[in-house]
């Protein structure tokens, strides 16, 4: 199995060629196609296993395929419990969008926020967030979920250990209900089923 068998274009295959990837990892061989079908898709996978990838590319590939917006509104928003992780994998979405028309920033608590405001502003295609930040700087009235095509929820289990449903069910209702939506989680307690029942619809069980 090759990337680009996975359906993936060149400026994407340019940038895994870069990062020297050789073959997709089985999460990635198995979620890519289903996330470039626009299914949402319920995914168990350990960090390590590749997923960063197994999400970001099909979203890149997707968001590439068309925009109708001149102004860049925020398509994509990935969640994620922790500061650190948020902003692995915003330098993983940086490095697959290199060669693509695509925009990243990553917003967390913690640091100030004026600067990740004026980034904000400036228009981004791709956020990347914590919850706690994101609710912040949407009340601030420094960005929009309205447009978003595509949710990622990464490490969904953590994120309701630290105690973020209610953040996230306040986030859900910012944004528009018709969007594609893709959950992992290491875990699946009874919580997360249940969230996993609110979020997604029809989803494809992924296992890396
Ligand atoms: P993740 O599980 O997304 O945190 O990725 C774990 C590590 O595997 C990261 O350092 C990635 O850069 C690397 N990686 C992701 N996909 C591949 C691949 N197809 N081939 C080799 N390494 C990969």
């Amino acid at each position: 199995m090759s990337f680009k068998s996975l359906g993936l274009s060149d400026p994407l295959l340019k940038a895994i060629a870069k990062k020297g990837y050789t073959n997709p990892s089985p999460i990635q061989e198995k979620a890519i196609p289903v996330v470039l079908e626009r299914k949402d898709i319920l995914a168990s996978a350990q960090t390590g296993t590749g997923k960063t990838a197994g999400f970001t590319l099909p979203m890149l590939e997707i968001l590439t395929s068309h925009s109708k917006w001149k102004r860049r509104p925020i398509r994509a928003l990935v969640l994620t419990p922790t500061r650190e992780l948020a902003a692995q994998i915003y330098d993983n979405v940086r490095a697959y969008s290199e060669y693509v028309d695509i925009r990243s920033a990553v917003i967390f608590g913690g640091v100030k926020a004026k600067p990740q405001i004026a980034t904000l502003r400036s228009g981004v295609d791709i956020l990347i967030a914590t919850p706690g930040r994101l609710i912040d700087l949407h009340s601030q009235k420094a960005l929009s979920l309205a447009r978003i095509e595509i949710l990622v929820l990464d490490e969904a289990d953590r994120m309701l250990d630290m105690g973020f449903k209610r953040d996230l069910d306040k986030i859900m209702s910012l944004m528009p209900d018709k969007r594609q939506n893709l959950l992992f989680s290491a875990t699946f307690s009874k919580e997360i089923k249940a969230l996993a029942s609110g979020i997604l619809q029809e989803p494809v069980l992924v296992e890396a």
